[in-house]
């Protein structure tokens, strides 16, 4: 394959975010070394960390490379340090002003049961056995950000609290047209959630994903199901699912169940996607958790979310199937082999630091990498 070149934009942030950012970027010197790709590194401040240098939570500076790069990746921000500044300067506002600057609309939760960890599930291991499923949840629209609301006081002394639920067909569509083109480099089965039952803005869903699955995407299955039931589906029987399309409010609770069946908040990455101009997407990568100030700065914190963001970006911003894959199995190999950090450990297993498991996954990939 040709050399690949790309731009990468890397923030570390604050607490465990620069140390699971370190064995990052051990991987991707040895993708560098071993592979086609040649990656160039940039990094930024957000956060405490930009806070503490610039008083701000994020500088025009950082969104300017940011809207340059090809892809940009994320530790995590904030930490009791910050707690008591203004709202507007707090370490997440630069979070939320990145991803509305980069218009990230759709957010990619995988939750995959990796084998040797399957004990670690709240559900049975023969329940979550073989699950691989993607929730495709809708950020920037919704009732998260639908208008009117707020709070107001009622003639009668009460008060009433209000929050519009409201999309647009391009929100639908935009959304439901990457879910229909992830699933088609999967299993092909996509589940649009909504509650059409009782809410108009859900039959205006259910209506929109069905006339783009007949005009576009008819190869794929498509089946609808009400939230409720998704909710209740997901702990019965979640190898039923592969990719599940849905709206901000119903997205955001069905990808932390479908989270929390795989065991582990230091194992879960994220992916959110813009719009795609000339083959060319605006993207943003993170692990789900945040910056774990209870054991920052002691080397045990598990950089495999980190990690498996990155082989993320690779498939959604590289289109890289291969590569990616070859990470997943270097992750999956080293645990096979019994390796864990502390949050992950059992009895019959070894514990090992943040920079050992950055550098076993390195030297698994290298070994594999050779396949590529
Ligand atoms: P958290 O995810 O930071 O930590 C929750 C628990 O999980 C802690 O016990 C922590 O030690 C553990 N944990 C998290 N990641 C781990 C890892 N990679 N390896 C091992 N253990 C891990 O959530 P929190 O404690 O609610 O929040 C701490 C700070 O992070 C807060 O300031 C919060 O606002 C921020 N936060 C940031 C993000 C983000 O950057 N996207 C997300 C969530 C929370």
């Amino acid at each position: 394959m040709s050399n690949k070149d790309g731009k990468i934009l890397i923030l570390p942030g604050d607490g465990i975010g620069p140390e699971v950012n370190k064995a990052l970027l051990r991987l991707i010197n040895s993708v560098n070394n071993h592979t086609f790709y040649n990656l160039d590194i940039e990094e930024g401040l957000i956060g405490g960390a930009s806070y503490d240098k610039f008083k701000l939570p994020i500088t025009d500076k950082v969104l300017e490379k940011a809207n340059n790069a090809d892809a940009v990746i994320l530790g995590s921000v904030g930490g009791p340090k910050y707690d008591s500044l203004p709202f507007n300067l707090k370490p997440e506002r630069g979070l939320l002003k990145l991803r509305k600057e980069l218009d990230l609309y759709a957010n990619i939760r995988p939750a995959k049961a990796f084998n040797a960890l399957k004990e670690a599930s709240s559900l049975k291991s023969e329940i979550i056995k073989g699950m691989d499923i993607i929730v495709l949840r809708e950020l920037t629209g919704g009732i998260y950000f639908g208008e009117p609301r707020g709070i107001e006081d009622l003639d009668d002394g009460q008060r009433r609290g209000i929050n519009t639920e409201v999309y647009t067909t391009n929100e639908i569509v935009r959304l439901a047209k990457v879910g229909f083109e992830i699933a088609m480099e999967r299993k092909g089965l996509v589940h649009s959630v909504e509650k059409a039952n009782v809410m108009e803005s859900g039959i205006l869903w259910r209506e929109e994903v069905k006339k783009l699955h007949e005009t576009k995407f008819s190869n794929i299955t498509l089946l609808n199901m009400y939230a409720d039931n998704c909710a209740m589906q997901l702990v019965k029987n979640p190898s039923q699912f592969d990719v599940i399309i849905t709206g901000n409010l119903f997205g955001d609770i069905l990808s932390d169940i479908s989270a929390e069946l795989t065991g582990s908040l230091g194992m879960l990455p994220s992916a959110s996607l813009g719009d795609k101009i000339n083959d060319r997407r605006k993207s943003l990568y993170e692990p789900v958790h945040g910056s774990a100030p209870d054991i920052a700065g002691k080397n045990i914190a598990n950089p495999i979310a980190m990690i498996m963001s990155f082989s993320m970006m690779l498939e959604h911003s590289f289109y890289d199937q291969t590569t990616s894959k070859v990470i997943e199995k270097s992750v999956e190999n080293v645990l096979e082999n019994g390796f864990r950090t502390k949050d992950i450990c059992q009895d019959d297993t070894k514990e090992v630091s943040t920079s050992d498991m950055g550098e076993l996954i390195c030297e698994e990939f290298k070994s594999l990498s050779k396949n590529i």
